[in-house]
């Protein structure tokens, strides 16, 4: 079966950023875009905007999770909480997620994010829409399906690579010769076409054909000694916790005790009622 895949053509886009806000409005993921210390801007990718569009001089060129056929975030996670589904999306599973963040380590598109602020925190990446698909609420993503230029486009990876082929032999005087995605870290199912490179959008420049496991190795190198680093964090703070309850349970007995000592009706206030 071919997987879903999204195609975008860089040379329809306007950068209405229509996509943007039906991904958010869609995953709930909220109004609010407040720069991070370490963002260059508010738009940039973050854990409330899973798609973007980087602007450049004079192209707007869609930025979400490139959905790897290899992906090497579901690589480096050790509980599987990124993986890939029967229909080639890289879905995530926050009830499993260690919050180790290898996954955001290992992308070589730089792709996941992370609620820093959060409580439970998640990690957050564009998930192709597949939970809303997956249970019949919507037939294709909710940024394909708002894109008023069809600028991006959702389908099947093999259709699309057609599509793509066709209006490159069609258009030689406008687009470049290129799939960005058909090959590149072993194929990914977000294809892009344009009549400009895209490494002036920030398409990493030195990506192989090859898929990139050796990225995951390189995180899971670190998993034994991280691991035991927080196996010593958690220990150290489940005694907290757990010192912190037990100090408040006896407080709270002691305070009990103390109340009943004095409502028990001592000899003079029976003689008093
Ligand atoms: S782009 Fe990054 S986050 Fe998305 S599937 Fe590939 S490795 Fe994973
Ligand atoms: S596929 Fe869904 S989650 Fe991904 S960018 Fe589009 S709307 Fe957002
Ligand atoms: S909605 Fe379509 S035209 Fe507008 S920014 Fe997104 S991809 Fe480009």
């Amino acid at each position: 079966m071919s997987s879903f895949a999204i195609l975008t053509d860089v040379t329809r886009c306007t950068g209405c950023e229509e996509c943007v806000l039906a991904c958010k409005s869609l995953n709930e993921t909220g109004d609010r875009d407040a720069p991070r210390k370490w963002q260059g801007k508010a738009t940039d990718l973050s854990s409330t905007r899973w798609t973007t569009i980087a602007h450049t001089e004079d192209r707007h060129v869609r930025v979400h999770c490139r959905h790897c056929l290899e992906p090497a975030c579901a690589a480096a996670c050790p509980v599987k909480a990124l993986h890939t589904t029967e229909e080639g999306v890289v879905a995530y599973d926050p009830s499993i997620c260690l919050g180790c963040r290898y996954c955001m380590m290992a992308c070589p598109f730089s792709m996941t994010r992370y609620e820093w602020e959060s409580a439970n925190p998640r990690v957050r990446k564009c998930i192709l829409c597949y939970d809303k698909m997956k249970a019949g609420e919507i037939k294709e993503p909710g940024c394909t399906a708002a894109c008023p230029e069809k600028a991006t486009i959702f389908g099947e990876r093999d259709a699309l690579l057609v599509e793509a082929n066709r209006r490159i032999k069609d258009r030689p005087d406008l687009y470049l010769d290129h799939v960005w995605g058909e090959h590149e870290v072993g194929g990914t199912s977000v294809l892009y076409i344009s009549d400009v490179d895209l490494a002036s959008a920030g398409w990493p420049a030195d990506l192989t054909n090859d898929g990139v496991p050796h990225l995951a190795d390189k995180v899971l190198e670190t998993v034994p000694t991280t691991f035991a680093g927080v196996g010593l964090a958690m220990a150290g703070i489940h005694w907290v916790i757990g010192r912190r309850n037990k100090l408040a349970a006896e407080a709270a007995a002691a305070h009990a005790a103390a109340e009943a000592e004095n409502t028990v009706d001592t000899p003079e206030d029976e003689e008093q009622s």
